[in-house]
């Protein structure tokens, strides 16, 4: 817990996990400054009852603009400074990888670059206790075979344009530590479900074509294997990262729930056949079609996270992927206004 005082400058914090960790941070008695572009991914609606002047304040920009990040920090001098903004979306970054470059590596530059004269013009108290946290994925390690699990040892081998421009973003931020002793941690995280998620991505894809009766396209044989953590478990991991890890740390999180996109796919229909059966009868299943695989489809992802349960006492609340999916279809489904705000967006951009 914070004594209430302490800020923390959030980037992303309108997307999916950004908007998360938000919640999790007031929750915990920071407060917050949130610095997003609102890009097609970035949504005030998810910051819905809880932008409050003082309390959690919003900035927009972009990351890749050095001279806003840096007047941003100096308006609200924040104790900590977590990046989450980011392209997310590997099939967008293997249409149009420029974007990708410009905000995971660019982007991840000017924040690094902000932070440093910032934290350079520190008192030696703030200084003692600043952090900067950089969130990363899995997928800059690439792909397993069927078994072992990636760590904090893993080699980096990214095999998209997104999960190259993360890991040149992670590498940037080991630099600026070794480099000029900027205070950054990198954290490393499985797919993450829940809540507000864009539904460019599997989960709440399927949830919404499935409740509208369209098809439910599943990439290649369905085989691939991800492991799957709920959205505030990854957020509450990183705030024990913004509070215990170590300067110069790496901590990877995981859901220690692996699935087929198959088998994910299989129990939301279940769930939905359970509680909101379709008016035909037919099963949810039956609007699955295989299509085909996307370029370069990595196979298995998993997360071994014992060091941050370790070292930092990380816990999953959500031990089980089914609880946990089926508190996010029970979300989508009594937050039609969100989705359909959302989709209304989709449809226009
Ligand atoms: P998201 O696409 O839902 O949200 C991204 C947010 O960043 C949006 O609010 C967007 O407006 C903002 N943004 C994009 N470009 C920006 C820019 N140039 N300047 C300022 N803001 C900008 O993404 P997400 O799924 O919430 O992912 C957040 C972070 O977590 C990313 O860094 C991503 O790589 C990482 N991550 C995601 C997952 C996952 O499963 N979604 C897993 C591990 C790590």
């Amino acid at each position: 817990m914070s004594n209430g005082s302490q800020k923390i400058l959030v980037t992303g914090g309108a997307g999916f996990i950004g908007s998360s960790f938000v919640r999790v941070a007031l929750a915990a008695d920071y407060q917050v400054i949130i610095l997003d572009a609102l890009t097609y991914a970035g949504h005030i609606e998810n910051l819905e009852e809880v932008l409050k002047p003082g309390l959690c304040d919003f900035e927009k920009g972009s990351i890749t603009n050095l001279e806003f990040v840096s007047s941003v920090l100096k308006k609200h001098q924040p104790d900590y400074f977590v990046n989450f903004a980011a392209e997310s979306h590997v099939d967008n970054s293997i249409s149009g990888p420029k974007a990708f470059m410009e905000t995971n590596i660019l982007g991840t530059f000017s924040c690094l670059e902000a932070c440093r004269a910032y934290y350079n013009s520190l008192t030696s108290d703030k200084k003692n206790s600043f952090k900067y946290i950089q969130i990363s994925t899995d997928e800059v390690f690439g792909s397993l075979n069927d078994t072992g699990k990636f760590n904090e040892s893993s080699a980096y081998q990214p095999n998209s344009p997104y999960s190259s421009s993360k890991a040149s973003g992670d590498h940037l931020a080991r630099a600026w530590f070794h480099t000029y002793k900027l205070p950054t941690i990198i954290t490393n995280c499985s797919n993450n479900y829940g809540p507000r998620q864009y539904p460019e991505k599997l989960i709440p894809l399927m949830i919404q074509n499935a409740l509208i009766e369209k098809t439910l396209p599943v990439y290649g044989t369905g085989k691939n294997i991800r492991d799957w953590i709920h959205v505030d478990d990854h957020t509450r991991g990183v705030l024990l990262a913004l509070q215990k890890g170590k300067p110069g740390s790496t901590y990877c999180f995981g859901g220690n729930s692996e699935m087929t996109n198959l088998e994910v796919v299989n129990s939301i229909c279940s769930y939905l056949d359970e509680i909101k059966p379709r008016k035909s009868g037919q099963k949810y299943s039956e609007l699955i079609t295989f299509v085909d695989d996307r370029a370069g489809h990595d196979w298995r992802y998993a997360i071994d996270d014992s060091l941050a349960q370790k070292e930092l006492d990380f816990k999953r609340q959500f031990e089980s992927f089914n609880m946990g999916l089926k508190s996010t279809c029970k979300w989508y489904l009594e937050n039609k206004i969100w989705s359909e705000k959302i989709q209304s967006k989709m449809r226009s951009t």
